[in-house]
């Protein structure tokens, strides 16, 4: 399972928070489509409602592909970051973006 964080983001260019969606958890297997989505920057991509901006927004993320046996936690700030801080691979939901 997934397990997305909602969030603000600043928008670069007018200054304004708005409401983000940060994906904690990546369960790749369970939520094939997840992936896709992560591999073409959709989960990654703000854009601003207000002025139209966009940029990435980098988070801490633990990607989980069961089936190759795999878990990454991609990790943008600097220094190593807390193992207890780590989130549930088997936490809640099933979609990637709302629909
Ligand atoms: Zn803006």
């Amino acid at each position: 399972m997934s397990l997305p964080k909602e969030t603000t983001v600043t928008c670069d260019q007018c200054h304004k928070a708005h409401p983000f969606t940060a994906w904690e958890s990546l369960n790749v297997t369970l939520d094939a489509e997840c992936k896709q989505q992560l591999l073409k920057g959709q989960l990654t991509q703000f854009t601003c409602p207000d002025c139209g901006w966009s940029g990435e927004v980098l988070y801490p993320m633990l990607y989980h592909d069961m089936e190759k046996r795999l878990m990454i936690w991609l990790w943008p700030a600097e220094g190593d970051p807390e193992a207890a801080a780590m989130p549930s691979p088997s936490s809640i939901l099933d979609n990637c973006l709302p629909q």
